[in-house]
This record gives C-alpha cells, structure tokens and sequence, in this order.
C-alpha cells in the first residue's frame, strides 16, 4: 500500500448557521484517483476549497504529504499560518475549476509560465519548456500563442490542466471539470484526466460522469448533506449501494 498523499480528519465547515460539512474524513493514498459524487449542494465544492484552505476549517484538520494545510501545530493548538505561507502550500494544490478561469489577457503559453516564474521563482525560459512539453502531453502544441478566447470550452480546460501541472502539484483537485461543457467536448477533457491517472497522478475528482468513476476511479466517494454516506471501489458503491440514499442518487444520474 503506498503512503497516504491527502489526509481529512474530522472536518466541519459552517458558513452562519449553516452546517456544510458535518464531519468528513477522507483518505486518498498517492496515485490514485478518488471520485467524489453526491447530490448538489451536498458540500462537494466547500470540501474541495477547504483542501487547499481557501476555506478555513471550523472543527478537524486536513494534511497533504503529511503536511497539516493552512496550519501549525504547537503543543495541542493549531495557529493559522500566514497569507505567504498558505500561499506556498496552495502551489503544491493544483485546482481545476469548472469554468477553467484562464488569465483572459495571458496567451496560453503565458498561462502555464506566470505561476512557475512568479510562485517558484522558476527561470522563464525553463518554465517556457515545461509548459510546452504539458502543453503537448494535453494536445495543444499548436495553440501555444492564442488567447483563451480562440480556443473551445474543451481546449481551454485542457489548457487549465495543463496549468495546474506546471506546478507539479502533489495533487490535483477537479471541482466538476466537464460540466460547463458542450457534450461533445467532454471526452477530450475525460481523456487528459484519464491519462493523468495512468501515469500516477493523485487525484480529487468531482464529478457527475459515471461512466468515468467506474473507469478511472480507485475510490467512489458518495457525500450528501455535508458528510460521506459511504465509499469503496467503484464496483461497490456503484453497482451495489449499501445506502439508500446513494441507490436514490444513482438512479437519479445513471
Ligand atoms: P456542492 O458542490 O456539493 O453542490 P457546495 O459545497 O457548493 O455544494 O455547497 C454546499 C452548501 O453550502 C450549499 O447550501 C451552498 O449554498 C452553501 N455555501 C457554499 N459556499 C458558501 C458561502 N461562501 N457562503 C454561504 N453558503 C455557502
Ligand atoms: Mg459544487
């Protein structure tokens, strides 16, 4: 069994009086690919947001790589850590959004190098070579001098993966990464994920794509209503819920 990269104890977020995340805990080992799904509004996005702490948490903590995120501990106590260090801990957190979120006035050259140079004090010209060899493992070469704006939905996202590698993030985290996609434009996104998969990477994907999870998922996670209702393989949790509520999901998006 290899090492556990993500580590969630005991997470709980509220924002007021509302109550989104009620205790969640959550292992994801490294190189493999967990799957969360559940029902909107189930907590899914604050989970992710809490993992690469652009929410703090009220109650828990989460480590990557044995790293507490966001925090310091000091006897029992945890401190915040300050805006720069939490910002460093972010450049080893790769997020894919789902409406990809590319700098609009950046070429897609330029797209990949401003974080590697600004974050990592990475030499232009080295980081020029990495996002042209990330660019041509997504299958944009050809696209490294145009503007987002030129490219399709499907090109753009793939683009932002892309982006989020050129840190060589310890993991990728995917908050829905196809649904502000045109069907057909799916696939291509599905493919440089399922490929990232292959080679390694350790993955957080949310996602409504079933036919993905049971393809590429090494864990299915099912949240509703801010806690996970249960996890395992994907022939399990898909194929033979032990919940109600997860058979009642199911049969609402297969
Ligand atoms: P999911 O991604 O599963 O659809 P979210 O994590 O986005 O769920 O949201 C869970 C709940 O938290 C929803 O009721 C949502 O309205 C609420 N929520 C999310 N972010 C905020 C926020 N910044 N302030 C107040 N409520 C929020
Ligand atoms: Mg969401």
């Amino acid at each position: 069994m290899s090492e556990v990269m993500v580590d969630v104890h005991g997470v709980h977020k509220s924002f007021g009086p509302l109550e989104v995340l009620r205790g969640v805990d959550l292992r994801v080992r490294a190189g493999e690919v967990t799957v969360i799904l559940g029902p909107s509004g189930s907590g899914k996005s604050t989970l992710l947001r809490t993992i690469n702490h652009l929410e703090k948490v009220n109650r828990g903590w989460i480590s990557i790589d044995g790293e507490l995120i966001g925090y310091r501990r000091s006897g029992n106590r945890l401190h915040e850590l300050k805006e720069k260090d939490v910002l460093k801990q972010r450049t080893h957190i790769g997020f894919v959004f789902q409406n990809f979120n590319l700098f609009p006035h950046l070429t897609v050259l330029d797209n990949l190098v401003e974080a590697p140079v600004s974050a990592l004090r990475r030499p232009r010209k080295e980081a020029e070579e990495t996002a042209r060899r990330l660019l041509e493992r997504v299958g944009l070469a050809d696209k490294a001098g145009a503007y987002p704006r030129q490219l399709s939905g499907g090109q753009q996202q793939r683009v932002a993966i892309a982006r989020a590698l050129a840190l060589e993030p310890k993991v990728l985290l995917f908050d829905e990464p196809t649904s502000a996609l045109d069907p057909e434009l799916v696939g291509e996104v599905l493919d440089v994920i399922k490929d990232l998969a292959r080679t390694g990477t350790t993955m957080i994907v949310v996602t409504h794509e079933i036919g993905f999870a049971r393809e590429v998922a090494d864990t299915v996670v099912f949240m509703d209503d801010g806690v996970v209702v249960e996890q395992g393989p994907p022939a399990a949790v898909l194929d033979a819920p032990r919940h109600e509520r997860t058979r009642a999901f199911l049969s609402k998006v297969l």
